[in-house]
């Protein structure tokens, strides 16, 4: 039997229906809402953004970006790049036994701004040195160097007569980074400051090479 969509006139024969309404007035009935231009915070020194920590725009950032904005009930989406900060979301939604697929447009609108990292590394901040001593420091603190970057910043590197010392922006990675290259240090801890209340320590590292 024919049927006529109360809301826009078309006929069931050249549509298909859901319920009472034809497919497009039935889709946009449905109550999913995300919006059409999401701000997202972005250092423009080293292009990372941040929605939940700063990372790199990959898949799983832009699929939390949407997680977090959109409204509405939906089974499951994917999220499709149109180049130049637009996207789709393709959401997936379910009506009994009926699915359907829903397209939301967006824009990411980038605030530019400072990561943590690169202010720091900007104002010459840094956790640790790292001094390297030995006979063989040219080859090892190219190593070592290699391994901290991408992970954190070296702030400074400084040609002694005694080896190499390097300023490093993180002691964690430090420790980590010569734990990966199996590498003993020497620990020594100095006060530098006092931050909320509590004492702050850049730490030296000492390696023989
Ligand atoms: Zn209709
Ligand atoms: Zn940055």
């Amino acid at each position: 039997m024919e049927r006529i969509c109360p809301r826009c006139g078309i006929s069931s024969g050249t549509k298909k229906f859901f319920g009472d309404f034809c497919e497009d007035c039935y889709l946009s009935k449905i109550d999913l809402t995300l919006p059409e231009r999401i701000e997202v915070q972005f250092c423009k020194i080293c292009r990372k953004v941040r929605v939940a920590k700063w990372e790199g725009l990959n898949k799983n950032v832009l699929e939390n970006i949407v997680k977090k904005n959109a409204k509405g009930n939906y089974e499951s989406f994917h999220v499709l790049s149109c180049g130049d900060n637009q996207y789709e979301a393709v959401f997936l939604v379910s009506n009994g036994s009926d699915y359907f697929e829903v397209r939301r447009k967006f824009s990411l609108k980038m605030n530019n701004s400072t990561c943590e990292e690169c202010s720091r590394e900007t104002s010459g901040y840094y956790e640790a040195i790292v001094q390297i001593r030995g006979k063989n420091i040219e080859k090892w603190s190219a190593r070592i160097v290699r391994e901290l970057r991408g992970r954190t910043f070296v702030s400074k590197y400084i040609q002694l007569d005694e080896g190499v010392d390097l300023y490093v922006g993180s002691k964690k990675t430090v420790a980590e980074v010569l734990d990966v290259l199996k590498l003993k240090s020497k620990v020594s801890d100095q006060l530098y400051g006092v931050k909320d209340g509590r004492r702050v320590y850049r730490r030296t590292y000492c390696i023989r090479v």
